[in-house]
């Protein structure tokens, strides 16, 4: 039989995630998780909901919103929740382009941009960043109903120009969706868009700064006309119960992840000096993860040599960063492994 596949999704490669290996027996440092586990206090709501998995969750995520709400210094109905931010992007896709329609980001940006929009049977428009990955305009699109635009931003993980970035939601005649999943390891961020200009949508997760990869947790933060357009293109149930709980925990927990966030901003700063003094350039961050070349090994080299020594790190095969490794922030002891196995590894070449 001939699938009746749409074409849209049939010629999209679709995302290409970073490993996740089977084995607990390597250093990971390839998906930006956070080293450093939640505080154990916040588990004690796990077995108060388990006793109610019979029972659907909350579908519109009400205490996990409240917590977030005054952790972000907006009203609860300003924020909508995510099956992850993943989940908030593809709902602005969704709210606010029809198929056919146009999308701008950045080029090099987070590539889910680019595979979710195909998906969805829109146009695209990239704007190039410069040599140093850098937006150094801002981003003029009047066909673009939708925009987005991580600041930080990948591959690099630096906060975009503020200026460029302001401009760019002043000008728009669509929807900006400025993607902060990285924020709370930068001195930038732009909630104080959301009292200037209407058409914002700043996205966060609770992946990164927060320890919660694996619960799914993030937020759109808007105006209230466009998180009441959102809610009703959200999947019915999009966060469950576990997801929820934990992540209205974490925020109760804020002072410890400060500290946990300090501490990535210091072994990231630490790992840049080393793998200098190994002979990289290195891109300053503002992220919890670097992108770093060397002109004495490949980076697939380096990648694969790495992998054989148990260290996982991030290697892109696209042409403007396939010379660049990128490197998670790990805990001290995570980051001395992989610098003594860089170290060999310069050795034996
Ligand atoms: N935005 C950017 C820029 C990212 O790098 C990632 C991580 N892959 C996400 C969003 C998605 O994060 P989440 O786990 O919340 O879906």
């Amino acid at each position: 039989m001939i699938l009746p596949t749409r074409d849209c999704v049939f010629q999209t490669p679709g995302y290409v995630p970073g490993e996740q290996p089977q084995t607990t027996d390597f250093i990971k440092l390839n998906t930006n998780e956070n080293p450093y586990p939640p505080p154990s206090e916040i588990f004690e709501v796990l077995q108060g909901e388990l006793s109610k998995v019979r029972l659907y969750p909350d579908p519109v995520s009400t205490q996990l919103r409240k917590a977030a709400a005054r952790v972000f210094g907006v009203s609860h109905e300003q924020i909508l929740a995510g099956n992850g931010s993943d989940d908030i992007l593809n709902i602005a896709l969704r709210t606010f382009v029809n198929p056919g329609e146009t999308v701008a980001f950045l080029d090099l940006t987070y590539s889910l941009y680019e595979t979710i929009t195909r998906v969805h049977g829109a146009a695209i428009k990239t704007f190039p960043t410069n040599e140093k990955f850098e937006l150094d305009r801002p981003l003029i699109c009047p066909e673009a109903k939708l925009i987005f635009l991580a600041s930080p931003n990948p591959p690099v993980g630096q906060h975009l120009n503020r200026d460029y970035l302001e401009e760019t939601c002043q000008k728009a005649a669509g929807v900006v969706l400025i993607d902060e999943a990285y924020v709370d390891f930068s001195a930038e961020n732009h909630l104080d868009f959301l009292a200037k200009y209407d058409n914002v949508i700043i996205s966060r997760t609770m992946s990164k700064s927060y320890s919660l990869a694996g619960m799914r947790v993030g937020f759109g933060i808007a105006s209230i006309p466009i998180i009441e357009q959102m809610d009703k293109v959200r999947d019915s149930y999009n966060l469950d119960r576990l997801a929820q709980a934990l992540g209205t925990a974490a925020f109760e927990s804020y002072q410890y992840f400060q500290q946990v966030w300090a501490k990535v901003c210091q072994t990231r700063e630490r790992l840049i000096k080393s793998l200098k003094e190994l002979g990289f350039f290195v891109f300053d961050s503002d992220s919890n993860f670097v992108l770093a070349s060397a002109e004495w090994i490949a980076a697939s080299e380096l990648y694969s040599q790495l992998k054989d020594q148990k260290v996982l790190v991030r290697y892109f095969k696209h042409p403007r960063i396939s010379n660049y490794v990128r490197i998670s922030i790990g805990t001290d002891e995570e980051i001395d492994r992989l610098l003594e196995a860089i170290t060999q590894i310069k050795m034996s070449h």
